[in-house]
């Protein structure tokens, strides 16, 4: 008896043994993970019908099989469906709507997606997921009509759109010109319209814009705006530098740049200045005028600006300029301002009310503010010698903003009057003249008004 006991429980012992190396095996064997299959389906909860739907499955111990089903108000449609004879831990396939479906249209789709993977777990069988997609269908483009546009655009110039963009889901609105630059229109008098100021970079041969709405479905419908396009010759000017202005004022702003200071040489010097220092400064510019504000627009009654009084033009918008010493191309620049002289430390104001979005020093530009006047029109006031306004500040017309200087990049007392169009430099000419305003921007806003009040 006792010799039977002891045998017993030596068995017994072993049965446990092999018990607990089992469970202990199965609970660490990817074979037998109990994790079921990951699945995810890109969507935007709506469909096309046109984009495929991008799945993707994963699971530790593989894949064996998985299962795609579309059910609509009527109708149970197998998409795709495959049994795998060797696993896989990762899988992704497209699926696309069948045809009959499309032309059927059902007002939502439900995706269902199953996947069974190879685990040992549940008695061999292995984990199943299931995953359900509800999709609102939206087969229809957004609806693009312009309203108004400013008839003309000159090279380096400005010019307004105002048009209906109309769909159940949409998502996006923007404005796509030829030199890889989006405009963002903003929401305009009533529900479903928009206005947008565009601008023909200088440096740009040709132009084209085109307004392009999006819906959540991803349904695109593209508009061109039908503007004639004017060109326009700007001058190209051979600037000699002289060894008086490479001791004088480009060893003046080596000082204050550290960037300079890495070579002795003035030629590299001024160099540095005239391209890299000069970069990061219109970076600066660009980045702080191309911000577009949300909000809804009711009018933009803009006045011709007319900065400094009683001042002349001493250099001008777009001038292309080559420097060189003794007889060689040292560099080159656009010049993208207007440039007005008047008198010394001459009284700098603002003709429209504007927001104060910078006011500080900026290296080649020097002293400098920028206003913001709504609509991303900005306006910059370069190579002050005081200033007025500090960032945040809001101004109405009339308020003085700063004195003139030669701060920066400037030989003489002067102001350095830019005008920004969403970030892109734009004829400041255009900007000054009362009729030229008229004509394309008030004119263009109140037949886009007349319009609206009409439908
Ligand atoms: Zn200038």
């Amino acid at each position: 008896m006792r010799r039977k006991n002891k045998f017993g429980s030596i068995i017994f012992m072993l049965i446990l043994i092999a018990g607990i190396a089992g469970a202990v095996f199965v609970s660490f064997s990817p074979m037998f993970e109990s994790v079921v299959p990951k699945i995810s389906m890109k969507n935007s909860g709506f469909w096309n019908f046109k984009e495929p739907l991008h799945v993707s499955i994963s699971d530790t111990s593989g894949i064996k099989s998985y299962k795609v089903t579309l059910l609509s108000k009527d109708e149970k449609i197998v998409l795709n469906q495959e049994e795998l004879s060797i696993p896989e831990n990762d899988i992704s396939f497209n699926i696309e709507a069948p045809k009959h479906i499309i032309s059927f249209k059902p007002d939502k789709v439900t995706i269902v997606i199953e996947a069974n993977d190879a685990s040992k777990w549940n008695f061999l069988s292995g984990n199943v997921a299931q995953e359900k997609f509800v999709l609102k269908v939206d087969t229809k483009k957004p609806h693009l009509n312009v309203l108004t546009n400013s008839m003309y655009i000159h090279k380096g110039g400005s010019g307004i759109v105002i048009f209906k963009a109309d769909d159940p889901n949409l998502s996006e609105v923007y404005i796509d010109v030829n030199h890889n630059k989006r405009f963002k229109p903003q929401p305009f008098y009533k529900d479903g319209y928009y206005i947008s100021l565009v601008a023909w970079k200088i440096t740009q041969p040709s132009f084209r814009a085109q307004i392009v709405a999006k819906d959540k479905a991803g349904n695109v419908r593209k508009s061109t705006i039908a503007f004639r396009l004017k060109n326009r010759k700007y001058r190209l000017s051979k600037i000699k530098i002289s060894d008086r202005f490479l001791n004088g004022k480009i060893a003046e702003l080596a000082e204050t740049f550290d960037i300079a200071q890495q070579t002795e040489d003035k030629i590299e010097q001024f160099k540095i200045i005239n391209e890299d220092i000069r970069e990061k400064n219109e970076d600066l510019i660009h980045k702080t005028t191309s911000v577009v504000s949300d909000d809804k627009v009711d009018s933009f009654a803009i006045k011709p600006f007319y900065p400094l009084k009683n001042s002349k033009k001493v250099a001008s918008f777009g001038d292309h300029r080559y420097y060189y010493y003794k007889g060689k191309k040292l560099s080159e620049s656009y010049h993208l301002g207007l440039d007005l002289a008047s008198v010394k430390m001459g009284t700098i104001k603002t003709q429209n009310p504007a927001t104060v979005v910078f006011a500080d020093f900026n290296g080649l530009y020097g002293n400098m503010p920028v206003l913001d006047h709504g609509l991303g029109l900005y306006t910059i006031y370069g190579h002050c010698s005081s200033l007025n306004v500090q960032s945040g500040d809001m101004l109405n017309a009339g308020e003085q903003i700063a004195s003139t200087g030669m701060s920066g990049y400037a030989m003489g007392d002067h102001l350095h009057f830019g005008v920004l169009v969403q970030g892109i430099e734009v004829r400041p000419e255009e900007w000054m003249d009362r009729k030229w305003i008229k004509l394309n921007i008030t004119n263009t806003i109140k037949d886009a008004k007349k319009i609206i009040d009409r439908q």
